[in-house]
């Protein structure tokens, strides 16, 4: 390929807003065959929003908490859940937090500042209410935790198997309750794994949530592979785990913690402008929020290329 073929791709590239940090970029791009994509953002709109609450009936909801006014003790226990999950919520960053807080306050729930607060990166968080002890987070870091969670399994695959990312709410060990959160699918990313296939390139889709909410979501948009429960300093390593077995690997991703993954792939591909770290680190850069913009690239790539050949 000759350096004006490779101008001339990169501004048919910048036309549909892909902006490249070299040229070599759409050339390695052409040797990729497989392309590890976030889930959270990138194959979602990454709008988490609550779904569902459900306070769940055990020791945790007692006599002061419980209804006075003759109103259901269902409805209490799931006010008493956002509350909480709220209150834990108030100083964290992370979008799951800002889907409940907004929940809250669309349905008028009062809830304070936390006397503490801690975040546990790619878990939940940790907090005291009222010096009460919480913790507010996904199952399985729950259960490493030493919570039981068993009154609530069907609950909580019932909630899973329908794509929704699933929180169990803490207090003093036991378990007040669970919110799913929903987060829709874009719109053509069904139509983007289909021209990733196309060109037989394998999409995998990774993602620190769990495995039954990552599987219901790679199902409706034709992923058949799944990396699952990744904690964010491990997806880095998942990367060079397929490139170690012979493979190219490009990684789509938005967020600070999928810088390191996006250096380590042979593409990184930063989405929806991002965070600047994620952008720093990526080779190509996507302005939209469009997925379709990875396979853009991939096709413009190609077709530079194969004229100069
Ligand atoms: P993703 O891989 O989707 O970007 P993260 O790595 O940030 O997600 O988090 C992985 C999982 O940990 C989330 O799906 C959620 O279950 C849980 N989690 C992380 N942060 C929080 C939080 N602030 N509150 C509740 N749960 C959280
Ligand atoms: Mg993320």
């Amino acid at each position: 390929a000759t350096p004006l073929a490779l101008i001339r791709g990169g501004g048919e590239a910048a036309k549909r807003g892909i902006l490249m940090r070299s040229g070599d970029a759409f050339q390695v791009f052409q040797d990729v065959d497989h392309i590890v994509l976030d889930k959270t953002g990138t194959i979602t709109e990454g709008e988490p929003t609550v779904d569902t609450v459900v306070g769940i009936d055990c020791e945790a909801i007692d006599a002061s908490r419980s209804s006075s006014d003759g109103s259901s003790d269902g409805d209490h226990a799931e006010i008493d859940v956002l509350r909480t999950a709220a209150s834990a919520e108030a100083f964290s960053e992370h979008p799951l937090a800002e889907a409940i807080l907004d929940y809250a306050d669309a349905h008028d729930v009062d809830f304070s500042d936390p006397e503490e607060f801690d975040s546990v990166t790619g878990k939940g968080v940790t907090a005291t209410i009222d010096g009460e002890n919480v913790l507010v987070g996904k199952p399985g870091w729950l259960e490493t935790e030493g919570i039981d969670l068993s009154v609530a399994d069907e609950a909580i695959d019932r909630l899973q198997r329908k794509g929704l990312t699933t929180i169990g709410v803490i207090v003093e060990n036991d378990l007040l309750g669970l919110v799913g959160i929903g987060d829709e699918t874009k719109t053509d990313a069904t139509e983007t794994v289909g021209r990733m296939k196309e060109k037989g390139v394998t999409p995998i889709l990774i993602t620190g949530d769990n495995e039954q909410t990552a599987h219901a979501v790679a199902d409706e948009v034709g992923i058949e592979r799944v990396m699952a429960g990744v904690l964010p300093n491990d997806k880095r390593e998942e990367v060079e785990t397929i490139q170690d077995q012979g493979h190219r690997v490009a990684m789509v991703g938005d967020g600070i913690n999928d810088a390191p993954a996006l250096t380590q792939a042979d593409i990184g591909i930063a989405i929806g402008a991002g965070t600047d770290i994620a952008i720093e680190s990526a080779d190509i850069v996507l302005m939209g929020d469009r997925l379709g913009g990875v396979m853009d690239a991939y096709e413009i790539g190609e077709t530079s290329y194969t004229k100069t050949k």
